[in-house]
């Protein structure tokens, strides 16, 4: 792309009228939208579940090898992946930007593409947002909001003793799409003449630049009819999830080694950088897959959804938080996901 408009040539307002005139609302839901001091939306008697999350530009993403297009669907999908793991239906959002001179309006319009996909694909409406500049650095904070029948979420704290434990999709792959990122782009500072050899590992980058959020598994539990009794997504890894769910559940676990579901891909591309694809999948962060616990009365119709794996069960708090092996030893489940701070 060689245009580059100046923000300034369109002034604050004018940026923001740019990047949000094509907006049609979908849902009944959105009763007033960006343009006024603040937007209206109503539930019809149903409840709502508000999230928001902050991405920094040198801390969560890296504009070396980040597309603008891939960072604004993800803004949008982290946020969703929330209001899905707490078996909510999203229906809003709002984003708001700080932005340094360094981004152009075509640098932002690839960036609301990629936001704008993510919403028809979701089916939420973006009604709002702020727009500021940094000095350096491009920050992104978008809250989603999304609604649920009276009592049906499911919180981290309601797992009981005996509940299967199981998580959705497949794990590890996000990390190991970073890890593979990370290498090519240290290579090219190194030397820059050397192209980029990321072929084969499509699916591993993929997930990390262009995740997406489990609506189908929310919608499978409504068609089934099946309430997990706890559920949070996976962000920060799934050892950092399950023991969330344990310490706010006030359980212990034991999670098998050899049910961690993780893809053909991911367990190559560990190989390659000589990792264990467990621990990718125990501590990598980043799928946005959901972890979850149901009654074992619904076993049944857990079966039936191919992208569900039963990985283990409750426990009392006593028994601890374990894993077992592939080869039968039992190992503590430690924390080592991703940490903002470390
Ligand atoms: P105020 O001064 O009342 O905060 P703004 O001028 O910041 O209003 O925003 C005007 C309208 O544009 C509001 O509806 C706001 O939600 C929306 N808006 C501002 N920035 C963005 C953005 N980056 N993306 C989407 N909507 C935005
Ligand atoms: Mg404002």
């Amino acid at each position: 792309m060689s245009e580059r408009t100046e923000i300034s040539t369109l002034g604050e307002f004018g940026l923001i009228d740019h990047l949000t005139k094509n907006i049609e609302l979908q849902n009944v839901s959105s009763i007033v939208g960006v343009g006024d001091d603040a937007a209206v939306i109503d539930h019809f008697g149903k409840q709502t579940v508000i999230t928001t999350d902050m991405l920094v530009e040198g801390v969560h993403f890296d504009l070396m090898y980040t597309p603008l297009r891939h960072l604004g669907y993800k803004s949008i999908v982290v946020n969703l992946s929330d209001i899905y793991a707490m078996n909510a239906t999203p229906t809003q959002v709002t984003i708001s930007i700080a932005l340094s001179n360094k981004f152009s309006v075509e640098a932002l319009d690839e960036f609301y593409e990629g936001v704008y996909a993510a919403c028809t694909k979701y089916g939420v409406d973006l009604i709002g947002g702020d727009t500021t500049s940094s000095q350096k650095g491009f920050v992104i904070s978008v809250t989603a909001l999304g609604e649920i029948s009276p009592g049906k979420y499911v919180k981290r704290s309601t797992a009981q003793k005996g509940d299967l434990l199981c998580v959705s999709g497949d794990l590890g792959a996000a990390f190991l799409g970073l890890t593979f990122l990370e290498r090519e782009k240290n290579i090219f500072l190194e030397n820059p003449q050397v192209q980029p050899d990321l072929e084969g590992e499509k699916y591993v980058i993929g997930r990390i630049l262009k995740p997406e959020a489990r609506k189908d598994i929310v919608e499978f539990f409504e068609k089934s009819a099946l309430q997990p009794t706890a559920m949070m997504d996976v962000s920060d890894g799934l050892s950092s999830e399950v023991l969330h769910i344990c310490r706010q559940s006030n359980l212990g676990c034991v999670v098998y080694e050899d049910k961690i579901p993780v893809h053909e891909d991911t367990r190559n591309a560990a190989f390659k950088f000589k990792l264990d694809p467990t621990a990718c999948a125990l501590s990598g962060g980043e799928d946005y897959e959901l972890v979850f616990t149901v009654s074992q009365a619904d076993y049944e119709k857990l079966v039936l959804n191919e992208q569900i794996s039963v990985i283990g069960y409750m426990t009392e708090p006593e028994k601890g938080k374990k894993i077992i092996t592939k080869g039968g030893n039992t190992f503590d489940i430690t924390a080592q996901g991703w940490n903002a701070f470390s």
